[in-house]
């Protein structure tokens, strides 16, 4: 599966788009979070690997603007091993290691959708950092 992040804008928002692009490609979408109101929103879905590309194009082709989220990564040097992104991660995407090294793991994350732990680090040892597009960059028109 991979993560992406779908961004609606206000006139897009209230069309029933991901519901068509299902029915229509028969591709199971697995919505993750989803922030959405009358000004627009940003879903974080998982897509198959194998329909990525189709379901990319289909929903450009809709006007919702299509990115890889944002990762956050830990500057090991700065960190002093507080907890404070550790207990406020919702999806337990930060743990300690047994040496009580922060460990990141990326299939859970939410990326951008969340950055609770970016905002609570007090060393500002951990940054949200872009991914390389280049995965979805074949499908841009
Ligand atoms: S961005 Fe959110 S989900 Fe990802 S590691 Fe930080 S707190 Fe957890
Ligand atoms: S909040 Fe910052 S200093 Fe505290 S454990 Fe997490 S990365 Fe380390």
């Amino acid at each position: 599966m991979v993560r992406i992040l779908l961004r609606f804008s206000e006139k897009l928002v209230e069309q029933p788009i991901t519901a068509q692009i299902i029915l229509e490609h028969k591709v199971p979408i697995n919505i993750i979070t989803a922030h959405v109101n009358s000004k627009g929103g940003e879903v974080l879905a998982e897509i198959p690997d194998a329909a990525l590309e189709k379901m990319v194009k289909a929903f450009r082709q809709k006007g919702v603007k299509i990115t890889l989220p944002k990762l956050i990564e830990v500057d090991s040097e700065k960190c002093f091993s507080c907890g404070a992104c550790v207990a406020l991660c919702p999806v337990d995407a930060i743990t300690f290691d047994e040496d009580f090294s922060v460990n990141f793991n990326k299939e859970k994350c939410l990326g951008s959708t969340c950055s609770a732990c970016v905002d609570a680090c007090p060393a500002r040892a951990v940054k949200s950092v872009k991914q390389n597009n280049s995965e979805l960059t074949g499908n841009m028109h």
